[in-house]
C-alpha cells in the first residue's frame, strides 16, 4: 500500500486559490471550464469562485468494477451540444489528480476533436511519477496546484467521517 496523505477542505481551497492566481497571471482567460467527474467537480467549483467562468462537466470512469484499468477510460456522461459549446472556445479542463495521466489524455483527445480554440489543464495535484499517457502536443498549458510523490491522496469529499478525516489531515 502506498503512503496515504489526508488533505483538508481548507488546504484544497488554498491550493485552488493559488492555482487561480497562476492561471490569471499566465494571461489564459478561458471561456468555459470542463470538470472531469467526479473528482474534478469540487476543485472546479472552487476555481469558479476565482475565475468566474461557467462549468461544463464530463463523467469518465477509469477503474472498472474489478478495480483494474483494463480497457482504458470510458465515458459515463458527456457534454450535450458539445460542438456548440466547445468549437472555437478556450477551455480549461479541471481534475483533482494527475496520477497515470490516462484520464486527462483521454479527455483531452476527445475534447480536441470538437475544435476548441485552445485547451489548457489545471489539476490540484500531480504525482511526479512515470506517466502511462501523454498530453496531446496541442496542449501547452498545464498547471498543478501541488506536485506530490507517488502517494495515495485522501480527499475530504471521500470521507464518511469528516471529523476523523480532519483529524488525520491535521496530524
Ligand atoms: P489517472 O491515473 O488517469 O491519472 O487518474 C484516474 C483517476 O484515479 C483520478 O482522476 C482519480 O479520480 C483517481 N486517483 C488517482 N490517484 C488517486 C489518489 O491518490 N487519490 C484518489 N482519491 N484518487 C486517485
Amino acid at each position: 500500500m502506498p503512503e496515504k496523505r489526508f488533505f483538508s477542505y481548507n488546504e484544497i481551497h488554498r491550493t485552488v486559490a493559488e492555482l487561480s492566481k497562476v492561471i490569471q497571471a499566465s494571461g489564459f482567460d478561458p471561456d468555459v471550464t470542463v470538470a472531469i467527474g467526479t473528482g474534478g467537480f469540487i476543485p472546479a467549483r472552487i476555481l469558479k469562485t476565482f475565475l468566474k467562468k461557467p462549468i461544463l462537466t464530463v463523467g469518465v470512469k477509469l477503474y472498472g468494477d474489478d478495480n483494474t484499468i483494463e480497457g482504458g477510460p470510458s465515458k459515463v456522461q458527456w457534454i450535450d451540444e458539445v460542438e456548440r459549446k466547445l468549437k472555437g472556445r478556450k477551455v480549461l479542463l479541471i481534475d483533482e489528480v494527475d496520477d497515470t495521466r490516462t484520464t486527462l489524455a483521454y479527455c483531452l483527445r476527445e475534447l480536441l476533436s470538437h475544435q476548441p480554440a485552445e485547451i489548457a489543464v489545471a489539476v490540484l495535484h500531480c504525482k511526479d511519477k512515470p506517466k502511462l499517457d501523454q498530453l496531446p502536443p496541442q496542449v501547452t498549458r498545464y498547471w498543478a496546484g501541488q506536485h506530490l510523490d507517488d502517494i495515495w491522496v485522501v480527499y475530504p469529499w471521500d470521507a464518511v467521517d469528516i471529523d476523523e478525516h480532519s483529524r488525520q489531515a491535521g496530524a
